[in-house]
């Protein structure tokens, strides 16, 4: 089950990895992109670990309210992918209190069509869509989260970049993880971590 409380920590959890990875993310967007990736998702989750101390009804109500922060905070290519995500997420979770392994599997479902429509991105184009879009669609809750996770960001690494600034990279792109993909795992590690 997810409670309010679990979502809270799996937050803070999120951001103390971005932290520890903070800057491996920026080496990555360094690589094949602008190198902001770390100091972005940072300034982020500082921010949505500056609101976990107000009270929340419901798990939409946090939802929403961390990805307005997100998207306020964030910037870059990121800001409105991951602020859209959990904005979107929230109807799903509207007048939860906890969620289980299904409910919670459906809203990471509608964060992952959201970023795959905000960022008119789909499987393949070496973008966070790689971990978001396999990962759910044959998610049990039985299995091996951060491990399929891992595989699922490496995968990111031989692939050519066709979406965003990764894309002028053209064939050079190719040897380096997405640092989207990076955090993805981070975030989706954190939220199922306090799931089971
Ligand atoms: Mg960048």
């Amino acid at each position: 089950m997810l409670t309010i409380e679990g979502f809270k920590q799996a937050l803070r959890n999120a951001q103390s990895e971005i932290e520890a990875n903070k800057d491996i993310l920026t080496d990555l967007d360094r690589a094949i992109g602008d190198g902001d990736h770390g100091i972005n998702m940072s300034r982020g989750f500082e921010a949505v670990v500056a609101i976990l101390d107000d009270d929340y009804a419901t798990l939409g109500e946090l939802s929403k309210k961390v990805g307005m922060t997100l998207m306020s905070k964030i910037g870059g290519a990121a800001g409105p992918l991951y602020g859209s995500a959990f904005v979107k997420a929230a109807p799903k979770f509207e007048n939860a209190i906890e969620a289980d392994f299904a409910l919670v599997k459906e809203a990471l479902a509608e964060a992952s069509s959201a970023i795959k429509n905000r960022g008119k991105s789909e499987v393949g184009q070496k973008t966070m869509v790689d971990v978001w879009e396999p990962f759910l669609s044959d998610l049990q809750a039985s299995d091996n989260f951060d491990a399929k996770l891992d595989e699922l960001v490496k995968a990111t690494e031989d692939m050519r970049a066709t979406k965003g600034r990764a894309s002028y990279f053209g064939e050079n792109s190719r040897g380096t993880i997405d640092p989207g993909a990076m955090s993805s795992s981070i975030i989706l590690k954190a939220i199922l971590k306090e799931v089971e």
